[in-house]
């Protein structure tokens, strides 16, 4: 299934340029146009699919397989990278801008400047709250 609107659909489809890491008939992984750091890849299910409740598990097992492929390569690279931050915006709230689903990797050294930024600050919570909270996903998983 494709998007013709979707500029990663593109992508895969040969219409739009990329700099291809690696492919096969389920995922693609390539350089971000306009990485946080050198070395931001990002791996795509070649189906398109909007959000992460889209992908299925067969496909999100090999989306964090070649992740973490892409991680142990970037590391081999010479790149600058003492660690590697995987990430996934799911939704407008979480950041996400292009809607077909994908995985960041991105290369991180100590100091970069890069990181979540923690706005809630709460704090530790009780056992009690966490306990509460565990139950009511559990019970929708
Ligand atoms: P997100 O904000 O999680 O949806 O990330 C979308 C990412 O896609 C951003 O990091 C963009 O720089 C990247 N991006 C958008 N268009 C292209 C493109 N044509 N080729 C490569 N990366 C792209
Ligand atoms: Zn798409």
């Amino acid at each position: 299934m494709t998007d013709g609107s979707c500029i990663f659909c593109k992508i895969i489809a040969g219409e739009a340029a990329a700099s291809i890491v690696y492919r096969d008939d389920h995922v693609l992984a390539f350089m971000d146009i306009s990485p946080v750091v050198e070395g931001h890849v990002l791996v795509i299910p070649t189906h398109h699919t909007a959000d992460l409740a889209g992908v299925t598990d067969d496909v999100g097992a090999r989306m964090f397989a070649l992740g973490r492929r892409v991680a142990a390569a970037l590391r081999a690279s010479g790149l600058p990278c003492e660690g590697i931050n995987l990430f996934l915006a799911d939704g407008v709230a979480a950041g996400q801008t292009v809607f077909h689903s994908h995985l960041h990797v991105i290369p991180r050294v100590r100091g970069d400047g890069l990181g979540f930024r923690h706005g809630l600050g709460r704090g530790r919570m009780s056992r009690l709250e966490l306990d509460e909270l565990a139950a009511r996903l559990a019970g929708r998983l």
